[in-house]
């Protein structure tokens, strides 16, 4: 084979491209040049430990590892071992503490009753038939419709509004496909069979996928600006945004963004929990993350906070959120034309394919892409 045939060009670094990356570079031989924008590899799933207190610091906000995918799972085990660490996620609102998703605990503590699962549901279904909504033209009906009145209230509109930065009734219904209540004390987030953070963090976890002779790891290397200076290649793989590579000739996608204010503190826990929701909308960030929860292994004398505020980016902000009303999908449809016009271009991860994904799923699907491109 020769050497255009044998070099595969990836950009972007988290877990899409590295899976891509590692799967070239092991499992098909090939050179890789991987160009990421950031000064390091990892993506928005990066974490690193802060020199000053030794915690571990999620840098884009909390990522728990969770999956049933085994296959996925069987992978990332290749790279690291994970603790164990089970999330729960807990909500603030006007005082009192309940945990989330909404089950049997949230209900009782709110109503002030000690109802069985039985008489929950069918106070659940009863205040969710009262509003009488078959059709819902808004995100507010749909969740009314779905839990009614007192728990959409309580834990969903002002929490939503602030993380979407709209009035709910002004959000499409589609945002919210489910809002699942559980009639159990489990108050594990997750349901997924594994779960866990890397016990050396996702730093160490990335170096690992990209430590092979045939990868070169370009730091603090944007496409736009390298990509006349690219070897010749067989495949170019792309994570960064779509409408970005086209130059955003048909418009921009939505988005919506967060940021983070950060604090270390001289107590050794501040709010007990990794995650702490804000349901009240006079509070004006949506979240505390207190990254040393995620580690309950590892003892620190102090803390790092993070308090999480949503914004809608502008051009030179990092996107977060995907928020695909229907003109962002008709947008998304005319670059995919084009896209899938590109001879030995790859669009892929929650960028190029404008979704969230987790990152399981971001895993699986660059696994799932590698198989196919590799035999072309
Ligand atoms: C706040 C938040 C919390 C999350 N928490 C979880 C969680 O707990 N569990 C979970 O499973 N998932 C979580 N996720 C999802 C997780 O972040 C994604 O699954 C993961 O980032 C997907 O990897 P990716 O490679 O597709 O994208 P990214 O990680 O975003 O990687 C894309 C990379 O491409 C680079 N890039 C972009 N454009 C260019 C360019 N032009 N040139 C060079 N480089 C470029 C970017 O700098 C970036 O490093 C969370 C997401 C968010 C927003």
């Amino acid at each position: 084979m020769d050497a255009k045939n044998k070099t595969v060009v990836i950009v972007g670094a988290g877990f899409y491209g590295a899976v891509m990356a590692e799967r070239f570079a092991n499992a098909a031989g090939c050179r890789v040049v991987l160009l990421e924008k950031r000064g390091h590899i990892g993506g928005n799933s990066w974490s690193c430990a802060d020199p000053e207190t030794g915690i571990e610091e999620h840098v884009y906000g909390p990522h728990i590892f969770h999956t049933s995918d085994e296959r996925v799972w069987e992978y990332i085990n290749r790279f690291t071992a994970f603790n164990g660490y089970r999330h729960t996620v807990w909500a603030a609102r006007q005082g009192k503490v309940y945990p989330l998703p909404f089950g049997l605990a949230a209900i009782n503590l709110l109503m002030g009753k000690r109802w069985s699962p039985q008489e929950a549901e069918a106070w659940v279904l009863e205040e969710a038939a009262k509003e009488g909504i078959h059709t819902p033209q808004n995100l507010e009906e749909k969740a009314l419709s779905l839990i009614g009145r007192p728990l959409y209230e309580a834990f969903v509109k002002e929490y939503t509004e602030k993380h979407w930065g709209r009035k709910a009734t002004e959000l499409p219904a589609y945002i919210i496909s489910r809002l699942p209540v559980r009639y159990t004390y489990n108050v594990g987030y997750y349901k997924d069979v594994w779960q866990g953070i890397p016990v050396e963090g996702y730093g160490r976890l990335f170096g690992r996928m990209l430590e092979h002779p045939n990868i070169e790891v370009r730091l603090e290397a944007d496409y736009a600006e390298h990509r006349d200076t690219l070897p010749e290649h067989r495949w170019l793989i792309y994570t960064g945004a779509i409408d970005q590579f086209f130059g955003f000739r048909h418009g921009r996608l939505g988005w919506r963004s967060v940021r983070f204010d950060r604090q270390v503190l001289d107590v050794p826990d501040y709010q007990g929990t990794a995650v702490l929701n804000e349901c009240d909308g006079a509070v004006a960030y949506t979240r505390t993350h207190e990254f040393k929860h995620f580690t309950p292994e590892r003892r620190f004398d102090r803390t790092v906070v993070y308090r999480e505020f949503s914004f809608s980016p502008s051009e030179a902000d990092d996107v977060y959120y995907p928020i695909r009303t229907p003109e962002d999908q008709a947008l998304l449809a005319k670059y995919e034309a084009e896209a899938a016009a590109l001879p030995k271009v790859h669009f892929g991860g929650r960028l190029g394919s404008y979704a969230y994904l987790d990152m399981d799923q971001a895993i699986a699907a660059a696994l799932t892409a590698f198989d196919q491109l590799a035999g072309d």
